[in-house]
């Protein structure tokens, strides 16, 4: 089966599209399970704190209407249609993070990590820090997530290495062991972490190689993964799905993890993709 649990709609204010628009895509895609995940307002943090971050995304007083919108469309589709949410982690705000996301009738709840407070709330692609320093700020920012137990999955990890460049020698050694503490950390929460493809663009820094250490280390430790695109137009519905689904399977990773109402099921990911 094919599954794409990292969508944004006209909801998240920076992407374009409604929810049926993106269902019309996957569905000629031949996609049979989508996860909406807008980015959240953070109500989970103080007035103080919201307001040294830089982006506003969907409203507090959206966050109903985009969950009945949601149930809704379930009536225009076969496809199987998730309640998720794209939710920035900040530590010292646990307490209010679960008590928000306990709130809502969520299916499934991607962790992630935009803005760094040891760079002023910089967003990750904006910073300029030594490679070494930001990828393993950044690192240790999503094991922190991780180690929350609050999400079920954490977005693309890939960001830090996308903006710098993966070092050479031993620094290079010591990134990749901050990148496993992440991958460790998730199998002792019993955690997934995503697959995004949108990774797979190799723009600027982004290597295959860089992406296939992370790969390798999910298969070593048995992370299961989720699977998305990080859509922010209908047409980047299942991205760079055919080259992602090749890599994975040089990896022995064939089983993609699906949710609902937070519980999770693995199944098996379709090996053969229209390109
Ligand atoms: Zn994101
Ligand atoms: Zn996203």
């Amino acid at each position: 089966m094919l599954v794409d649990y990292h969508l944004h709609t006209v909801y998240s204010r920076h992407a374009e599209g409604t929810i049926l628009e993106y269902i019309k895509r996957a569905e000629a895609l031949g996609i049979k399970e989508v996860c909406f995940t807008e980015h959240t307002s953070r109500q989970y943090l103080t007035e103080e704190f919201r307001a040294k971050l830089p982006y506003k995304w969907m409203k507090d007083e959206e966050l109903p209407k985009y969950l009945d919108d949601l149930d809704r469309v379930r009536q225009h589709t076969s496809l199987t249609i998730k309640r998720g949410l794209e939710v920035d982690f900040f530590a010292g705000f646990e307490k209010p993070l679960q008590a928000f996301l306990e709130k809502w009738p969520l299916d499934f709840v991607l962790g992630t990590i935009h803005f760094i407070p040891k760079y002023d709330m910089a967003h990750v692609g904006l910073v300029s820090d030594e490679p070494i320093k930001l990828l393993c700020n950044y690192f240790t920012l999503v094991r922190q997530a991780v180690e929350t137990g609050l999400f079920d999955s954490m977005a693309h990890i890939h960001l830090p290495w996308q903006t710098v460049p993966w070092p050479e020698g031993n620094e290079g050694k010591q990134a990749l062991e901050a990148l496993g503490d992440v991958v460790k950390a998730a199998k002792a929460n019993n955690m997934c972490l995503e697959i995004n493809t949108r990774a797979f663009n190799f723009e600027d820094y982004g290597t295959i190689e860089v992406y296939r250490k992370f790969l390798g280390l999910m298969r070593d430790y048995g992370v299961p993964i989720t699977m998305g695109s990080d859509s922010h137009l209908p047409s980047e519905v299942g991205r760079n799905y055919p080259t992602v689904i090749e890599e994975l399977a040089r990896f022995g990773i064939n089983e993609v993890a699906v949710f609902d109402q937070r519980e999770r099921e693995l199944i098996p990911l379709q090996q053969k993709v229209r390109r």
